[in-house]
């Protein structure tokens, strides 16, 4: 069985493969994970789950790793711990 909505009590629908998740530290440091993003059918909330080890801002061919995926906000998200 998939995730639940709780709200609306279905199902939630794998809406897409490799979301990325770049995770940004305070003073600049940052951590990517991939994953999938699900979606609730009914309300529209998305989560993404199943996330990898992730990969850390200092390790070789990061930039080049992530900087693609940024420029695809719909399959893209950060979160910044300094906001
Ligand atoms: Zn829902």
């Amino acid at each position: 069985m998939n995730a639940v909505c709780v709200k609306c009590s279905v199902e939630l629908r794998c809406e897409k493969n490799s979301h990325g998740v770049e995770q940004v530290h305070r003073g600049g440091s940052a951590r990517f994970f991939s994953g999938d993003r699900w979606g609730c059918p009914k309300c529209g909330a998305q989560v993404v789950l199943g996330l990898s080890r992730g990969i850390d801002s200092y390790e070789y061919g990061y930039e080049d790793r992530v900087a693609p995926v940024r420029e695809h906000p719909d399959s893209y998200t950060a979160i910044r711990e300094d906001v």
